[in-house]
């Protein structure tokens, strides 16, 4: 894989206490650094705006209205770059941030115009970290402006630039037959070729507080990724050096192909 796409979420950068897993970004931004220098094209599309928000604010629980959980979003957002752009740094790689609305689906010219800018990101090698324009866009019962969550986006990201690659970093070791969280039986798939309603039914909910899609959009994204013939790992953040051996082709998580 050339061009790779990975999708970190919330519950990979905050710990259940809320506090912010510094760790576990400093090894991301290591290994994403030693990729991009070994002339791989590296984007990161990041969650976790509202729980480093909350984290900032000092707040135990969710904000319940959706310009509460905006405005903390904000505050975030800044916070996780200043932290990305730490990180990063001190492997002298440059980040960029990229927020996105929905209109890279709707509008062909916004499209254009986040390609173009990803691209040349790209070339000068430098890796874009994207999320959702939470100010601009407004929670699920908008879905007009909302992609539902960074699963979706980060699909639609390695679509619109043709990723070779989709790497999901979650939780869970992959996508199980059942929630594991309640479902002690269930079992480990170590590859999934097509999203079928049977498969779907086998999704449950978001795991965590801080979790946002759970299981079901990780299944649409790796849907969409299907549709365009493309490669997706479903695999445990907890040590991003899992992208090595992802890389080197071992097998680890779920591969969805
Ligand atoms: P993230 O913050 O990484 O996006 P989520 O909390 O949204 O993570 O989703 C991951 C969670 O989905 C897991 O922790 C698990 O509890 C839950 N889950 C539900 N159904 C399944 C399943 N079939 N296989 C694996 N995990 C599942």
């Amino acid at each position: 894989a050339q061009r790779i796409v990975i999708k970190i979420g919330t519950s990979s950068l905050i710990y259940p206490n809320g506090n912010i897993n510094l760790a576990g970004i400093d090894q991301l931004a290591f290994v994403l650094t030693d990729l991009a220098n070994r002339g791989k094209e590296v984007l990161l599309v990041s969650s976790g705006a509202i729980g480093v928000g909350m984290n900032k604010l000092g707040l135990k629980t969710r904000p319940v209205s959706i310009p509460e959980q905006q405005a903390v979003a904000a505050v975030g957002q800044a916070e996780l770059m200043n932290i990305y752009n730490h990180r990063f740094l001190t492997y002298s790689q440059i980040t960029a941030q990229v927020l996105l609305t929905r209109d890279i689906v709707e509008f062909p010219e916004s499209r254009r115009n986040v390609t173009n800018t990803l691209n040349q990101l790209l070339v000068k090698k430098i890796i874009p970290v994207i999320n959702e324009n939470d100010t601009v866009s407004v929670e699920e019962m908008d879905h007009q402006t909302k992609f539902g969550d960074n699963d979706q986006l980060s699909a639609i990201v390695a679509q619109i630039i043709q990723a070779d690659l989709l790497i999901m970093l979650s939780d869970i070791d992959g996508f199980y037959s059942g929630n594991p969280a309640v479902d002690q039986q269930a079992i480990l798939y170590h590859t999934v070729h097509e999203i079928t309603p049977e498969i779907m039914e086998q999704a449950g909910d978001k795991g965590s507080q801080f979790g946002t899609g759970g299981m079901v959009s990780k299944l649409a994204a790796a849907k969409r990724i299907l549709a365009q013939n493309s490669l997706m790992v479903l695999a445990n953040g907890e040590k991003p050096q899992v992208i090595f051996d992802i890389l080197a082709g071992e097998e680890i998580g779920t591969l969805f192909c």
